[in-house]
């Protein structure tokens, strides 16, 4: 069984990030999209909130689940038996901390290795930091995030200017 997983903060879960599980998917048994607690980040949705919003994105998708973790990416792969971590790349900016992380990752635990997916190229300039801003300005977002993530974040942000 050849297990991959996905890290991140996914806050919210985005049409990039979509493409690249769909992308993992076909490489590997079982992709596992483990949401990271990163609380340092102040993230807009709970991590209960991102999990679901996850796992309701990825439903259609047989061999891919949704997680979460709060601990060292190393020891959560080392626990689920994963053989590599998936990243996304969008352009040359993502590459330096990516590359950091990698490395310092191999350094902490060097029996996994680090697979690095572009998006389809339409998702290059998307993030959930700009999804979020352009949601909170009143703007559409049904382009760049699935379904059930546009309608959480249309209750959220009422919810916050309440
Ligand atoms: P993190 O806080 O770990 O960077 P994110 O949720 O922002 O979490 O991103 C998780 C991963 O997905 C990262 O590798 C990031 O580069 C990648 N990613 C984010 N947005 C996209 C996108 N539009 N296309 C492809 N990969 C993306």
């Amino acid at each position: 069984m050849r297990t991959a997983i996905y890290p991140g903060s996914f806050d919210p879960f985005t049409n990039g990030h979509l493409d690249v599980v769909q992308r993992a998917a076909k490489l590997f048994d079982r992709v596992i999209v483990a949401v990271a607690k990163n609380e340092s980040k102040h993230p807009l949705f709970t991590l209960e909130e991102r999990v679901e919003l996850v796992s309701k994105s990825v439903s259609r998708i047989k061999n891919v689940r949704a997680d979460s973790f709060d601990c060292l990416l190393v020891n959560y792969v080392k626990r689920c038996n994963a053989r590599a971590v998936v990243r996304g790349l969008r352009a040359v900016s993502d590459f330096e901390f990516e590359f950091q992380l990698a490395l310092m990752n191999r350094k902490l635990n060097g029996e996994f290795e680090t697979i690095f997916m572009m998006p389809k190229d339409t998702y290059t300039f998307l993030s959930s930091r700009i999804v979020k801003e352009i949601a909170r300005l009143g703007g559409n977002v049904h382009q760049f995030v699935p379904p059930p993530v546009r309608v959480a974040l249309r209750r959220k942000l009422r919810e916050t200017t309440d």
